[in-house]
């Protein structure tokens, strides 16, 4: 039976460090300020704009939304992004997807300044990725590896499996791995006999969306497993993996709810706080 691996633990003690930066920029006068740019009124994006607020605020951070109506124009964004790339109080911008359809969303999130971009979506800072540095990395990929890392669970060598190939969430994954020297092998929908590739994972990662698209069968006997997929079925969030026989097959395990999910946040406030930093010469 697995060791399940929850996020509360990790994200408390993450919030530990960040409450010791805050203070350390407060003794310097400097307050963390994230902007975050809404575009009209997705339910879901509401929420998760709330709880980087609330979450922000409780650790000393500024936090200030930016809502746009939702027939917003891509110039209209683009606006705001430049006033908002401009202000040198603000030192982290993120914009909350998804965003309508007229919104062209490739050039909206190339156009945040790559040393605000705090979910780190700006190609510049994908390209920078790719060459080993990490300072601005999507937040969902850096959950994943401080999941790992703080429960001890080595990579260095290790058979990685990263399921999904987003540029948000699969790809930085596989490339956090690579760059811990992980040999690592990224899936997607066109993988064959994608249940042999996973089977054969030391650390395997589900990013795709499905619900419990990785039977347990799927699941090598000793691995360990993120799921970092959130689906609703039957009003109930589940993960890409079936939590249930996994868990008989795995060492260790996150859930869903209650795994990577709680890290990201804090993940990006702690991305606010190192701009803030680094804008003021730290
Ligand atoms: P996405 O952009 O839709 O990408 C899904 C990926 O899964 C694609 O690369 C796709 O392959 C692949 N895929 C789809 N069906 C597959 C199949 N049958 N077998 C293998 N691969 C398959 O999704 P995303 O934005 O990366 O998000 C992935 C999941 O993570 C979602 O459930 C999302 O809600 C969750 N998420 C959670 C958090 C959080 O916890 N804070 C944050 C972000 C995302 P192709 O490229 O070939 O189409």
């Amino acid at each position: 039976m697995a060791e399940i691996l929850r996020g509360k633990p990790v994200a408390d003690q993450l919030q530990t460090e960040l409450t010791d930066k805050v203070s350390a920029l407060a003794g310097r006068g400097l307050i963390p300020h994230l902007a975050v740019v809404l575009v009209g009124s997705d339910p879901a994006s509401e929420v998760y704009m709330n709880r980087k607020k609330r979450t922000g605020e409780k650790l000393g951070f500024r936090v200030t939304p930016h809502i746009l109506p939702g027939e917003s124009r891509t110039e209209e964004v683009l606006a705001v992004l430049t006033t908002l790339n401009a202000d040198a109080g603000v030192h982290g911008i993120l914009v909350e997807q998804p965003l309508p359809d007229q919104v062209d969303k490739e050039l909206v999130v190339a156009s945040v300044d790559p040393e605000k971009d705090v979910d780190g979506a700006n190609p510049v800072n994908l390209g920078r990725l790719v060459g080993g540095d990490e300072r601005h990395v999507p937040a969902t990929a850096q959950a994943v590896i401080e999941m790992l890392e703080r429960n001890g669970i080595a990579l260095k060598g290790r058979r990685a499996v990263v399921v999904g190939r987003s540029t948000i969430v699969g790809k930085p994954a596989a490339l956090l791995l690579l760059n811990r020297h992980a040999t690592v092998t990224l899936c997607h929908s066109r993988t064959v006999d994608l249940g042999s590739v996973t089977r054969s994972a030391e650390v395997l990662v589900a990013a795709v969306g499905k619900p419990r698209l990785i039977a347990g069968e799927m699941v090598g006997e000793g691995s360990v497993v993120i799921d970092v997929g959130t689906n609703v079925v039957d009003d109930k969030l589940v993960g890409d993996v079936d939590f249930d026989a996994a868990k008989e097959r795995a060492a260790a395990i996150t859930p869903v709810p209650g795994g990577v999910g709680p890290l990201t946040n804090v993940i990006v406030l702690r991305n606010v706080a190192a701009a803030c930093e680094r804008a003021n010469g730290a």
